[in-house]
């Protein structure tokens, strides 16, 4: 590819809505291009590498043995119905009518689909097993599209679905996926980890998601350094409290209290311990069924990071609030713009039932406020120090818990879902009568398996997990271009634009995927690009180089060029 006939069209600053590296750098690289909230254009830049990810997961999907179909993005709500998902996924789901008014969803996913197509053409035990799936567009209404390609509304997914006809089959062709993820996820060059995930409330057994670690991931990962142990947050198996770590001892301890008025006037307000250290919830305020019920609740949250208070908000306040469920950290900062390193109920009548069902908090870290001025409690035991709060289910997986394994210790580190694998069981075939006659002609329900990954999202993660402070770092496999090759004056030496050629046409030839940049910009322009753009070699082409028949080549990483002689380069690049 020439850079004169390719698309290359890089911005100094990324737009103000981009919050973390990877959408900011896809926009600066001019990968992407917005066109409504969680809606993109795919630019040429960033189309090559999604179709470098699909080339992957196409080339794994099929040696695993599944088969590749295409199933529509709009689909009649009828199956939807059937499965009750067309009232189930609320307003995550997006519905349009036609000109007769009939009623349509946009696949955030084509479970429905999928089994109607089982229903008809998998009649038989002899059609089994069989692993169907597709690289199609997919619409969730996230509530908050966010980070570029990470969360978008409109977005590209490899879903597939297994059928098999018993549990056994099931489990075969479940670890037939979960070894061609391990495959495909290998394959692009990025660190990540698989890990066990509940199976939600689909039930069935067995589920797994594979995450790409970044430290700006939005999961929490915990796994064992020392075995195989490993889960998302929400599986991560609790340790029952106290069950495995000593009582600490209170402390009273000197802290800087830019908040204590605040919580002196929580601590009068009620008589319950205010503040705990909090660094993942799940909060149920109390429900209130309506408007009014809400207003007169006086539900307040704190925000606090150590001791200071860093935003209060009425709950009540806020509409359709009050009674709202926070299941997942996203959605607590997406409200309040932060996590709560503290979080507080007020009700100046009767005390607020706040349930915490999933925390992260080690109950041992819980500080109290206001116990006397500039004065906090640390090492606060509910209940054997203070008046148990109205906590249930509390799932506190924290550093350094014993696995559960027995063979070490728990770390926890940030990740990116990338893929799930599922085992639905017949939640599906059931409910939509998708059966196969056995041997005995007898009809049995369908076993099910779902597979998906996020093909634009692994965009995201693998710039999160790859960039420095002068753009991305992409890994060869799924880069845009594997060389960029900056001559030095092509239009004005010969001996510079025969070299180029030359090279260029090897390269080619070799199947290396390179780009020549024709572009005439000045070196420094020239080099900030392809930086930018995180093309993972470099090769300059130069007049002085070529006298003593030499390149200079520059990995991504590099911190400087290498001369390197003619004859060699091509071993640099490969
Ligand atoms: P998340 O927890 O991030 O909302 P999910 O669990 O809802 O994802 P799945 O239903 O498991 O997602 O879909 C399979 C894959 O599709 C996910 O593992 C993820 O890689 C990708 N994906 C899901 N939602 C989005 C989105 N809004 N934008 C981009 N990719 C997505
Ligand atoms: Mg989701
Ligand atoms: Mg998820
Ligand atoms: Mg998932």
């Amino acid at each position: 590819m020439r850079a004169s006939r390719f698309f290359v069209s890089t911005l100094k600053e990324a737009p103000s809505d981009a919050e973390i590296a990877s959408h900011k750098l896809m926009m600066r690289a001019g990968m992407i291009k917005r066109l409504g909230s969680g809606i993109y254009s795919y630019m040429p830049m960033g189309l090559k590498i999604i179709r470098k990810v699909e080339n992957i997961v196409r080339e794994e999907m099929n040696r695993s043995g599944a088969v590749e179909l295409l199933m529509p993005v709009v689909q009649p709500a009828e199956l939807w119905q059937e499965t009750g998902r067309w009232d189930k996924m609320g307003d995550e789901l997006m519905r349009v009518k036609d000109r007769h008014g009939r009623d349509y969803a946009i696949q955030p996913t084509s479970e429905e689909v999928i089994t109607d197509i089982a229903r008809s053409e998998l009649r038989s035990y002899r059609k089994l097993p069989v692993n169907f799936y597709h690289i199609q567009t997919k619409f969730r209404d996230e509530r908050r599209p966010r980070f570029g390609l990470m969360r978008g509304r409109e977005f590209t997914m490899k879903d597939a679905y297994s059928f098999d006809r018993d549990v056994d089959g099931l489990k075969k062709s479940y670890q037939i996926m979960y070894d061609a993820y391990v495959r495909i996820f290998a394959r692009f060059g990025l660190q990540f980890r698989a890990v066990a995930a509940d199976n939600g409330a689909i039930g069935g057994s067995g589920s797994h998601e594979f995450h790409v670690i970044a430290s700006t991931g939005e999961d929490a990962i915990v796994y064992c350094p020392d075995s195989d142990y490993a889960a998302n947050m929400e599986a991560a198996e609790a340790l029952p409290l106290d069950a495995t770590r000593a009582a600490p001892t209170q402390t009273m301890t000197k802290t800087a209290t830019p908040g204590k008025a605040k919580c002196e006037a929580v601590a009068e307000l009620l008589n319950i311990p205010l503040s705990t250290t909090i660094k993942s919830i799940v909060l149920t305020v109390e429900k209130a069924a309506t408007e009014k019920e809400a207003a007169s609740k006086q539900v307040w949250l704190l925000m606090l990071r150590g001791d200071h208070v860093l935003n209060e908000v009425k709950v009540s306040k806020i509409p359709g609030l009050a009674g709202y469920r926070f299941s997942t950290e996203e959605e607590i900062v997406e409200y309040f713009g932060t996590l709560p390193g503290y979080l507080g109920p007020i009700n100046t009548k009767k005390p607020i039932n706040v349930v915490a069902d999933r925390t992260v908090a080690n109950m041992h870290d819980f500080v109290t406020g206001a116990n006397e001025a500039d004065y906090h409690l640390t090492g606060v035991n509910w209940g054997r120090d203070l008046p148990e709060p109205t906590v249930v289910d509390l799932r506190n997986v924290v550093e350094g818990d014993p696995s559960p394994d027995g063979k070490g210790v728990l770390a926890i580190q940030r990740g990116i879902e990338v893929g799930h694998v599922f085992q639905l069981g017949t939640a599906y075939s059931e409910a939509m009568n998708a059966t196969f006659l056995d041997e005995n002609g007898k009809p049995q329900p369908l076993q099910m398996g779902c597979y998906g990954i996020g093909i634009t999202r692994i965009l995201g993660a693998a710039i999160e997990q790859n960039f420095d402070d002068k753009g991305i770092i992409w890994p060869s496999a799924i880069a845009p271009f594997e060389v960029v090759l900056c001559p030095m004056g092509y239009d004005r030496s010969e001996a510079v634009k025969s070299e180029t050629d030359k090279l260029y046409a090897e390269l080619q030839a070799a199947g290396v995927d390179v780009i020549l940049d024709d572009r005439g910009e000045r070196p420094g322009a020239m080099f900030a690009d392809w930086e930018l753009i995180g093309v993972p070699h470099r090769v300059v082409i130069g007049d002085r180089g070529l006298k003593d028949g030499q390149l200079e080549y520059q990995g991504r990483r590099d911190t400087e060029a290498t001369s390197v002689p003619l004859a060699e380069i091509a071993s640099f690049v490969k």
